[in-house]
């Protein structure tokens, strides 16, 4: 029973509604490996890895390798009953490629959930049917990043996250003068994306909050293997601090939580490597009872719907950063998670829930 029997690739472009920048990199479409997973009985679950090769090293053709050249080998052949032992041959198939073993892992748990007929985040024991996400505000100059945050609290969004790390302390004024523009009951979440140095972001924070702009968090002010730098940070600021790219796997979240580097954790998929050793991370910080964001990369509805499954599931994720398929100019697919502005509603469709053409 559900024995896997064919693992294929494929690649899907979707247009962003206009090009996302950070400070590392300008985008202006998704374009993401889909892997799918089809069992003897006639199972099939789909996942997503987008080419981030900044972050993780990776990129569309060593995606299709990893998983095609490497994980699917060790599953094929074997049934997704033995879920564990399975998670674990596709997580020791190869090191890193984090991205590509998401993607295989989602679209087990998708067979997984199936088989038992229930909605993902309910097999993770959720109960939470709606969660709240912010939305990205691209790093541009400050007019425009005004203006986009005006239209995003126009059409409903509470929380903001405020792409920086480019300006040194123009970034603080930056941030102040959105804050001043969108009032006091929008939250602001700030996200350096590693562009400043540890002493260069205690001045900058320091001086957001002298001008009273309220951020919720600063999200990975430094280099992310500075994390010696990130805790200087973390103990000389009285904001939150959120590590993302310094933390991919669980061991690095215990290392983080345990020097006091950060305050936060951001969790995404694309880094652990999947929902299996993202749960691992959300129990170790529920030890700690260290809150964590569930994040994405630029991603389409696919992968974040699975994001979604575990954000809904698991109560330390008290933070939602899935604005993926908000950014997205359009949908390829069809079922699971609803995202409609700022929120996001969990289906009854058994599984991830998401149906792509003649994919599934
Ligand atoms: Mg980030």
């Amino acid at each position: 029973m559900l024995k896997i029997k064919k693992v294929t690739t494929s690649i899907i472009s979707v247009p962003l509604k206009t090009p996302f920048k950070t400070a590392l990199r300008v985008v202006d479409s998704i374009n993401d490996v889909c892997v799918r997973i089809e069992t003897a009985d006639g199972m099939v679950g789909l996942g997503e890895a987008p080419p981030t090769a900044l972050i993780t090293g990776e990129t569309i053709d060593s995606v299709r390798a990893a998983i095609e050249g490497f994980i699917a080998p060790k599953i094929i052949g074997r049934s997704v009953m033995d879920f564990e032992d399975l998670m674990e041959a596709a997580q020791r198939a190869l090191i890193k490629n984090t991205s590509a073993k998401a993607a295989v892992d989602m679209a087990l748990y998708d067979i997984m959930a199936q088989a038992l007929n229930l909605p993902l985040y309910r097999l993770l024991g959720g109960s939470r049917t709606e969660l709240e996400s912010d939305v990205t505000i691209s790093l541009n100059d400050t007019d425009q990043m005004i203006a986009d945050s005006m239209a995003a609290v126009e059409n409903g969004f509470r929380i903001l996250k405020i792409k920086t790390g480019k300006s040194g302390l123009k970034d603080a004024y930056r941030v102040t003068e959105i804050r001043q523009a969108v009032g006091s009951a929008i939250e602001l979440r700030v996200d350096a994306n590693q562009g400043w140095t540890p002493k260069e972001s205690v001045r900058i924070i320091q001086a957001m909050e002298d001008g009273g702009c309220g951020a919720s968090l600063v999200e990975q002010p430094v280099n992310a293997h500075d994390i010696d730098g990130l805790r200087y940070v973390t103990q000389n600021t009285a904001t939150p601090i959120l590590a993302d790219e310094a933390v991919f796997s669980p061991s690095d979240a215990i290392e983080i939580i345990r020097t006091g580097a950060a305050d936060m954790i951001n969790i995404k998929l694309m880094k652990t490597g999947g929902i299996h050793e993202a749960l691992k991370i959300c129990d170790i910080a529920g030890i700690y009872g260290t809150p964590c964001m569930m994040g994405c990369m630029l991603e389409s509805r696919l992968s974040t719907a699975a994001a979604a499954h575990l954000a809904a599931a698991k109560h330390i994720i008290s933070m939602v950063d899935l604005d993926g398929p908000m950014l997205c100019a359009s949908d390829p697919f069809t079922g699971g998670p609803n995202f409609s502005g700022a929120r996001i509603k969990m289906s009854d469709d058994p599984g991830v829930g998401i149906i792509y053409g003649l994919l599934n």
